[in-house]
Order: C-alpha cells, then sequence, then structure tokens
C-alpha cells in the first residue's frame, strides 16, 4: 500500500515537474509588443550591454519607449517597461504602416554612475514648439528620460535639458564619461548637430551644426539636407559618415545620394577628413563634395550605413546603394578603396560591423529574411557568408545598429516582419552568437488585450486619396521612415 502510494507520488511529481516545464516554455524573441518599426540602424545605440546586462529600448505600443533587460549571468529578462511618452503616438493604434511615423524611436545609453538614458519622440519639433533656428518644423518632441536608479529599469523621470527640435537621435559616449547627443535639427531642411555633456547628461551644450541645411542658390526650391550617423573612432574622435539629400520643397522626392566620411577630434572639437585636413564647420554640400566625398554615386541613390574604425583609426564604412545593396569602403591612408558590393544575394541589406583589424571585418547583414554574418579577411576585397543568427522562410528582419559593448552574448537586437498580419506588432530578439536569447513564453507576451481591442475599435478610415495627395505634396507633411 505504502509503495503503491509512494509510487503515485513520484508519478504525480514527474507529472508535475512536466506540467510545470510546459506552461514555461521558452519562446525565441524577448517580447512581443514591438510597434511599426521598433529599431533601426540610425537611432543608435538602442542597447548597451553595461556590468552583465544588456539594457534594450525600442519602440512599443503607441510608439512610446519600452525598455527591457537581459542579465547574462542570471539569465533572466526584465520589463518591458513604458519609460516615457511620444507625443506623435496614436490611439488606437495604427494599423497601415504609412500612419506611424517612427522617427521617435528611442535611443539608449547608460553613462558614467549607471543611471540609462533615453532620448525619443522627436521628429523635428511641433511648429508650437517655438522658432527653430537651425531648420524647418517637423512633428513630436525630442525628450530625454533617465532611469530613477542606477542599473534599474523600474522607475523613469523626465529631464528637460535637450533641444526639442531633434531626430535620429544618437549618442556618443568617450571613454572620459563625456557624452555627445547628435541629431537632425528639425525636419528635412534642417541641420545636423550635436550638443556635448560633462555631467552624465544632467547638463548639455547648446547645439553646434555639423552638417548645413540650405537652399540651393540656382533653384531655390531645392535644399540640401543630409542622413547622417556618428559614432566613437579611436581614442578621443567621433566619426561621421552621411549621404546627401536633394529635399524639394514642391515635389519632394527620397532621393539620397553620395557617401561622405569626417572625424572630430574631442580635445578641442575641430573635424578634419579622412586624410588629415582640417574641415571649416557646418560643411555644405559644395564643402563636402571637395573635402569629405567617399563615393561619388552618380545618379545612383545611396543611403547610410555604418562607420567604424580599425586599431590604427583608419574608418571603415558601408553604404546602402540601389536596392538596398550594401557596398563597403575603408581610408587606405591616401585614399579610400573602391566601394565593393558585399553580397549580390538579395535587397533591402541592413546592419552594422564589427572591424577587428585592417584586413578582418565582421559584418552582421540582415537579409531576405536571415540575419547572418559576412566575413572579409583581406581588407575588404572579398566576402563570404558566415553563421546564420536567425532566419525564417515567411519574415523579414529589421536590425538595430551593434549593441554599445556587445559580444558573442547579444551582438544586436531584430524586429521580426510578417507579411501575413493585420496590425503592427513584431516580435524582438537578442541575438547572440547562439542565435535568439530566448525568454519564457509568460514574459514575452506583452500584448495583452490590444489585438482584441483593436479589432473591436479600429483607427478611424483615412482621407481620401486626393486629399492625401494634397497633403503629402511638400516635404514637411511626412518624410517616411527615413
Ligand atoms: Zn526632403
Amino acid at each position: 500500500m505504502t509503495g503503491t502510494r509512494t509510487q503515485m507520488m513520484i508519478s504525480c511529481s514527474v507529472l508535475l515537474l512536466l506540467c510545470g516545464i510546459s506552461s514555461a516554455s521558452v519562446v525565441n524573441y524577448f517580447t512581443d509588443n514591438g510597434f511599426g518599426n521598433p529599431v533601426a540602424t540610425l537611432q543608435h545605440p538602442c542597447a548597451e550591454h553595461y556590468k552583465g546586462v544588456t539594457y534594450i529600448a525600442y519602440q512599443g505600443p503607441h510608439e512610446d519607449p519600452y525598455v527591457c533587460a537581459y542579465d547574462h549571468a542570471a539569465k533572466t529578462w526584465a520589463g518591458p517597461v513604458k519609460a516615457g511618452e511620444n507625443t506623435m503616438g496614436k490611439s488606437p493604434d495604427a494599423v497601415d504602416p504609412k500612419d506611424v511615423d517612427n522617427h521617435g524611436r528611442p535611443a539608449l545609453i547608460v553613462d558614467g554612475k549607471g543611471y540609462i538614458h533615453l532620448i525619443f519622440g522627436g521628429h523635428g519639433g511641433k511648429p508650437a514648439l517655438g522658432i527653430n533656428r537651425l531648420g524647418t518644423p517637423g512633428n513630436g518632441r525630442q525628450t530625454h528620460v533617465v532611469s530613477k536608479n542606477p542599473g534599474d529599469i523600474s522607475a523613469w523621470e523626465l529631464l528637460d535639458n535637450v533641444d526639442p527640435f531633434g531626430t535620429y537621435s544618437q549618442f556618443v559616449k568617450m571613454d572620459d564619461g563625456d557624452i555627445y547627443l547628435f541629431y537632425r535639427h528639425g525636419s528635412h531642411r534642417s541641420d545636423w548637430v550635436y550638443q556635448k555633456s560633462t555631467d552624465d547628461c544632467r547638463t548639455f551644450s547648446p547645439p553646434v551644426s555639423v552638417l548645413k541645411h540650405k537652399a540651393q542658390e540656382n533653384d531655390r526650391n531645392v535644399h540640401d539636407a543630409w542622413y547622417a550617423w556618428f559614432d566613437r573612432g579611436k581614442g578621443d574622435t567621433i566619426t561621421a559618415s552621411y549621404v546627401y539629400h536633394p529635399c524639394r520643397v514642391m515635389g519632394h522626392t527620397k532621393e539620397r545620394y553620395n557617401g561622405y566620411y569626417m572625424k572630430m577630434n574631442c580635445a578641442d572639437d575641430s573635424w578634419e577628413n579622412a586624410g588629415g585636413k582640417s574641415l571649416t564647420l557646418p560643411v555644405t554640400k559644395e564643402y563636402a563634395d571637395e573635402n569629405t566625398l567617399v563615393l561619388n554615386s552618380g545618379t545612383e541613390r545611396s543611403n547610410h550605413g555604418t562607420c567604424h574604425v580599425d586599431p590604427e583609426g583608419n574608418p571603415h564604412l558601408f553604404f546602402r546603394m540601389a536596392k538596398g545593396q550594401v557596398r563597403y569602403s575603408r581610408w587606405l591612408g591616401s585614399a579610400w578603396q573602391a566601394p565593393v558590393v558585399v553580397t549580390a544575394d538579395s535587397k533591402n541589406q541592413d546592419g552594422d560591423m564589427i572591424v577587428e583589424s585592417s584586413q578582418v571585418v565582421k559584418m552582421l547583414l540582415s537579409s531576405a529574411g536571415e540575419v547572418c554574418w559576412w566575413n572579409t579577411s583581406d581588407g575588404g576585397l572579398t566576402w563570404a557568408k558566415g553563421a546564420c543568427l536567425i532566419s525564417s522562410p515567411d519574415a523579414g528582419y529589421v536590425p538595430s545598429a551593434l549593441v554599445r559593448n556587445g559580444g558573442p552574448a547579444g551582438w544586436i537586437v531584430v524586429s521580426e516582419h510578417k507579411g501575413a498580419q493585420n496590425h503592427l506588432y513584431r516580435n524582438l530578439f537578442l541575438l547572440g552568437d547562439g542565435g535568439p536569447v530566448g525568454r519564457a513564453e509568460e514574459g514575452a507576451s506583452n500584448l495583452g488585450d490590444r489585438l482584441k481591442n483593436l479589432e473591436a475599435n479600429p483607427p478611424a478610415p483615412k482621407p481620401d486619396k486626393a486629399e492625401k495627395k494634397k497633403r503629402n505634396k511638400s516635404a514637411d507633411s511626412g518624410d517616411g521612415d527615413e
């Protein structure tokens, strides 16, 4: 009798254990409430590995900034926590991708004391915010929040200390703790600027113009404009890589051309080109063509990529060309290497890269439903496909820039985009060498009743096509995702 009872208890325990395992099933995404285009390479970094924890910011419901954190030793996830409010968010959530602004995606940095900072919510600033002396008005409000406590994502507070006329916010942190915030100071026809903080983002210097916008002399309808990507260079320097956008007030297009590079010396905030020639800022189109051109694309369109330096400080960069094809180049000491197509496999390639030496570069590229390494060991002349970190037959992946101080345990964040879905929520993944960092399904499921509510209370029908066309005639009514 006792023996049978014991057996029964053991059976029950095994059953419970099995039940326990199945109820705590693990999924390969860390949250399902990314919204629209939740991460991108332009607003960066959106994640940082700091003292054993990877902090990740992304655009969630209502385009608001959300934060998750992964403790690598404990293998535990925290969040998502809503860290602030994006004034461009809509309610109920949009279901048409064109109705999501996406410019207010958060950038994240951890300061010298371990506080986590986000900048988000900007698309150049609404006209009601006042006069924008460095550009044209847009939408939203560039907003800064900080965690109430170091290393703790549970509570956030607003810091009203950055210019509201920002978009494409990018943080660059130096070894001495100085933090630079770069962004475009308004809608398309605006300067790119930086604000510098020497006290862990508690105060910032006024904006300094780096790239100048202006109407062309021969055709006042066309304004010189830019898309730029800033990051750490060697030592106390910052790199800038950028593309040119001829912004037409009437008859606007998304045309972008060429590729450019220059470097800032943070000791005295001076700038120089790849060859070491001192530059006078802000840089105009004519001046950039003369002094900082990497790639003359002619009539072929280009788009920004990322830029990193090798141990000698020489820049390696890529631009995304026709149909999103990535082309790589590096500074050889006296000239730029002729751009090389990394992979002809597919279009819409995007990602970031690790420069190990002048010869060895690893590019982490998303294309055609997979995110894979592409490696060169001959300074970028030839590239070979390496391991894939994630793939899907029916989804595409949009990558962030590299996790700041990331590594094999978590290199990059990607959102998953499936064609066949009637809403804009996305699963988000942290990808390391072992693929996605998994999470118990319970913690990764954060949509609650949102899909049900959206079905019951869908967004109002959109204005008819003619009215929409009228609205979109000028550049400032919308500039797409980028
Ligand atoms: Zn434009």
